[in-house]
């Protein structure tokens, strides 16, 4: 039987592995490429900067804290398990303004938000031993 309110759980695959791994542990990591010490996300079998297909990805903790580039408001999801109507956020990393990650902003559907506006990740534990990221407005700047 299907627990219909269960949230879908990641499944990491040998490459994803160590990101989370560290989302486990609430750490943000970026794949960086052995060859060109370059970072991505998510990684993939070749790196996207120096080409290589052997990019042996160390994965190294990042503050998570960023801008959100823009973001969409979801009121009716495709997945199970989450509460409707939430917002997930395209978030600029700091420091690293070619890479978007996309994740849910945990202040809810209603918060005021603008281009630009600060945030910082924090991860939510969503089974045992698994975490996923998601992102919550910074205030007082
Ligand atoms: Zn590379």
């Amino acid at each position: 039987m299907t627990d219909t309110h269960v949230r879908p759980v990641p499944v990491p695959d040998a490459l994803s592995a160590p990101f989370w791994q560290a989302a486990a542990r609430h750490e943000l990591t970026l794949a960086q490429c052995a060859k060109c010490g370059e970072v991505t996300l998510p990684p993939d079998v070749t790196c996207p900067h120096c080409h290589t297909t052997e990019p042996d990805f160390a994965f190294v903790p990042v503050p998570g804290t960023g801008r959100v580039r823009t973001w969409t408001v979801i009121r009716r999801s495709f997945l199970a398990g989450f509460e409707n109507p939430f917002v997930l956020v395209d978030v600029e990393l700091d420091g690293h303004s070619d890479l978007r990650i996309v994740a849910r902003l945990l202040d809810g559907a209603d918060v005021p938000l603008t281009i630009g506006a600060r945030v910082a990740v924090e991860f939510e534990d969503i089974a045992p031993g698994v975490a996923v990221p998601a992102f919550r407005l910074e205030h007082g700047e």
